[in-house]
């Protein structure tokens, strides 16, 4: 159907949606996609830039897109913050933050920079399968001995 960003800049975002909803994708992606295609056919020759500033300049992607993008895309070291990374990254007491910027930063800050790509994805892991957000099985967690919100909840 559409395999690169001069098929998708020919579409309506109306005509991507369908093919994006059962990714948990609606409306406001599917115009985002077609948005980025054409600034990237535009602005890039039609390929994804490989700076922050230059990411986070296309339609849709913010802070954490753009730091996922460089670590998995680039192989440049960045330390994405999604729900589950603020969540576990809090609880454990690796960060102190009340927004996902100064997780970033505080994450930098503890985590020798050549795991900051594998460092998110452990913090993604863990808060989907043990460290949910409504309710964390501390109990079975391996890390409750080191973590504040466990001790808390049932140490
Ligand atoms: S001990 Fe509980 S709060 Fe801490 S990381 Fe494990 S599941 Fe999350």
């Amino acid at each position: 159907m559409a395999s690169d960003p001069a098929d998708f800049a020919r579409m309506q975002p109306e005509e991507l949606e369908p093919w994006i909803r059962s990714c948990g994708l609606g409306p406001s992606k599917a115009r985002s996609i077609v948005a980025t295609s054409r600034a990237l056919l535009e602005q890039h020759g039609g390929k994804v830039p490989g700076t922050f500033e230059q990411l986070i300049e296309l339609p849709g992607v913010g802070r954490k897109t753009a730091n996922v993008m460089l670590a998995n895309a680039f192989g440049t070291p960045a330390i994405a913050v999604d729900t589950h990374v603020f969540r576990v990254a809090n609880r454990l007491g690796l960060a102190a933050a009340r927004t996902p910027e100064s997780t970033e930063e505080q994450l930098r800050r503890r985590i020798p920079v050549e795991l900051w790509g594998q460092a998110h994805h452990w913090l993604i892991h863990h808060g989907r399968e043990i460290c949910h957000a409504r309710n964390p099985e501390c109990s079975r967690c391996p890390l409750l001995r080191l973590c504040p919100e466990g001790q808390r909840r049932c140490g």
